[in-house]
């Protein structure tokens, strides 16, 4: 008896057509891009019509993408609305994760963490500095989440303002390599979110014996008294003794570290929200943000 096939069940099933349509707001902005993929072929440039024709189509689509809105979809040449999104995956953030699963596809439980401080963080920013509200995020399928922002006033911002934002936000490049003392947006962040994920992190962490990291970060000549052996309380006595190294080195572990692209080319493709994702088979499912620590274990 032939099997049945996962992705078509998938489409005909567990992908909710009518979601995705509200969620895009189609009603209002009919004129958006999607584009899917086949084992053999990349089609974009279709119109909200193919959702519901994905599960008929021969071969079965693997992979579902959404563009921009265009002002004319007979010549799919200007992009002119689109909402503001961010990317973020985990592998930016390979030099602080000790689990197994760097080596593969996933994200896990040991590294999750990084990705709650970033929504939070980011969420946080976009809210504070840029009065943003109609805020939405999407696990990625594999190690990571997007963030889709849906303000009138997000949707309409140009390639150039898209960048304005991106690179306010990602402001590890701000400092000297990283270094130096926090910026103020970090200041605004830090005791907030990162410094308490890093002491949460370094429970099941010991990034202090992580190879090279005394050195990336410059702590090889922290004189540490003889009798702190355990390496969170290493970190807590840099804090206790106010070393400037400390914040700095919390910053630059979880600052936010976000695909450009993404943000700023309105032409980009995003995975479709509530897709599947083609390697993991994982669903590109919400996120609610106090939720966020336990998204993982809602997974199938
Ligand atoms: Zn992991």
């Amino acid at each position: 008896m032939a099997r049945a096939n996962p992705v078509k069940s998938f489409w005909l099933n567990e992908f909710p057509v009518a979601e995705v349509k509200k969620f895009l707001q189609i009603d209002r902005d009919p004129d958006r891009e999607f584009s899917y993929r086949t084992d053999e072929w990349f089609h974009r440039f279709k119109l909200h019509g193919e959702l519901n024709r994905m599960p008929l189509k021969n071969p079965v689509p693997i992979r579902l993408d959404v563009g921009a809105i265009y002002d004319n979809v007979l010549d799919w040449k200007t992009p002119i609305r689109k909402e503001l999104i961010f990317d973020v995956d985990l592998d930016a953030y390979n030099f602080l994760r000790m689990c197994d699963c760097v080596l593969t596809n996933i994200c896990c439980e040991r590294c999750w963490p990084i990705a709650v401080c970033a929504m939070r963080v980011l969420d946080y920013s976009l809210r504070e500095f840029f009065g943003y509200e109609d805020i939405h995020f999407f696990f990625s399928g594999r190690r990571g989440f997007h963030c889709w922002v849906r303000d009138d006033d997000a949707m309409v911002l140009s390639t150039q303002e898209r960048s304005v934002i991106w690179e306010y936000l990602n402001w590890n490049e701000k400092r000297d390599n990283g270094r130096g003392t926090l910026v103020p947006v970090e200041k605004r962040v830090y005791n907030k979110f990162m410094y308490p994920t890093f002491m949460k992190y370094l429970d099941h962490n010991p990034i202090w014996e992580k190879r090279n990291f005394q050195k990336d970060f410059e702590l090889r000549d922290v004189v540490v008294p003889a009798d702190v052996e355990d390496f969170q309380k290493k970190f807590y006595f840099l804090d206790q003794v106010g070393d400037h190294r400390l914040p700095a080195l919390v910053a630059r572990c979880f600052s936010l570290r976000m695909d450009k692209p993404v943000t700023t080319d309105l032409k980009h493709l995003i995975r479709c929200p509530w897709s599947r994702h083609e390697i993991t088979g994982n669903q590109v499912l919400p996120i609610y943000l106090d939720q966020a620590e336990n998204f993982l274990k809602t997974l199938n």
